[in-house]
Order: structure tokens, then C-alpha cells, then sequence
């Protein structure tokens, strides 16, 4: 296994991760440090719903290998409430989510408040064109 991608502290031999915190091991590093991950609910479980799901998109080895979203709708339908733990935690670093003791207590931030109070998002909303300077009044 490489680590190769982390430095050592040379005071500890602990691993330094790409947060800046230190860790036993590089899968730790990853997932506190690349995933964004925490402690709560089943982290164990939540890193290896990421790496699923990273793995549906793997395209390095294998050409043939099924359509990304379908492996990831499956995986989702297995793993509904992995998927929302992971997704709350997404919304955190996000900084729509503020995570409380564990990430389903968590509470909107400013910005998740206001995109809740501008409510649904329509097509034409959506798809609304800058008004051209360019235009000629009243058209
Ligand atoms: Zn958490």
C-alpha cells in the first residue's frame, strides 16, 4: 500500500494528511481529508459508500463496464441511508449544513436557509437568458 501521496512527520511517523492533520493510516487521511468525512453514525461504512461510488466511475480498466449512473442507483437503493449520511455530510463543505452532534442533527446554514426560502426552481427559471445590452428597448 503507498503512502506515497502523504508526508511523514518525522516527529511521530504519523501521516500527514491533506487537511494538515495527522493520521495512522492513509485511509484515514482520505477520509477525513478527501472525503470530508467524520467519526459519526458508521464511518466505515460511509467511506466505502464513497469509494462504491468512486468506483462506479473507474474507466481505467475496464471499457466495458456498466453505465456509472446505473451501478449508482443501485447502490443508492441498497444503501438509502448511507447515501443520505454521506450527502449531509456533502452539504456540510458545502456550507449549507452546519453538523451537529452527528450529521442527521444538523441545521441550515445562512446560504442553505436561502436557498430553501427562494423555493422550487422552475425550467423557465432555469434556463432564463441575461437581458441583452445589445437589445434594442422594449423588446
Ligand atoms: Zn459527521
Amino acid at each position: 500500500m503507498t503512502t506515497e501521496w502523504l508526508e511523514t512527520d518525522p516527529a511521530n511517523g504519523m501521516l500527514i494528511g491533506p487537511d494538515g492533520c495527522h493520521y495512522a493510516n492513509e485511509k484515514q487521511a482520505a477520509h477525513f481529508g478527501l472525503l470530508g468525512l467524520c467519526g459519526c453514525g458508521n464511518p466505515e461504512g460511509s467511506y466505502n459508500f464513497c469509494r462504491q461510488f468512486l468506483q462506479a466511475h473507474d474507466s481505467r480498466t475496464d471499457d466495458d463496464r456498466p453505465w456509472p449512473p446505473d451501478i449508482v442507483e443501485k447502490l443508492v437503493a441498497n444503501n438509502p441511508a448511507m447515501a443520505a449520511h454521506v450527502l449531509a455530510h456533502l452539504f456540510t463543505h458545502l456550507d449549507l449544513l452546519e453538523h451537529g452532534g452527528s450529521v442527521g442533527g444538523s441545521w441550515l446554514t445562512t446560504d442553505g436557509a436561502r436557498i430553501v426560502d427562494m423555493g422550487e426552481m422552475t425550467e423557465g427559471e432555469m434556463h432564463q437568458n441575461y437581458p441583452s445590452p445589445l437589445a434594442p428597448e422594449g423588446r
